[in-house]
């Protein structure tokens, strides 16, 4: 993931701070108005992915009734799946 850190980011998350989280490898991971922020070093980090990283043998095929959690991500939607992030891009799934 790349090391982005949020800029002026007044708000901190917790268990109790009202924004989505969910485990995300390692750390956790909070819903913020479109954007997935971690903690870092007492900072906050965008949690994107640095690289394409296309999950393979992905059989499972995500949707609104796949029973996976769905956040908004940006542009598009990340479905978490068992502590990963994973979007659907040109008919595969991304790591995110
Ligand atoms: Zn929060
Ligand atoms: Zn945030
Ligand atoms: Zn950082
Ligand atoms: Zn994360
Ligand atoms: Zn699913
Ligand atoms: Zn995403
Ligand atoms: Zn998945
Ligand atoms: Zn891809």
């Amino acid at each position: 993931m790349t090391h982005t850190k949020h800029e002026n980011h007044d708000h901190q998350h917790g268990p109790d701070c009202g924004h989505k989280s969910f485990v995300h490898g390692d750390h956790i991971d909070y819903v913020h108005d479109g954007h997935i922020h971690r903690e870092h070093d007492g900072h906050w980090d965008e949690c994107e992915p640095t690289e394409h990283r296309v999950h393979e043998n992905h059989d499972h095929q995500h949707g609104p009734h796949c029973g996976h959690e769905a956040v908004r991500h940006g542009d598009h939607v990340d479905y978490i799946h068992d502590g990963h992030r994973h979007a659907l891009h040109e008919g595969h799934w991304d790591e995110h």
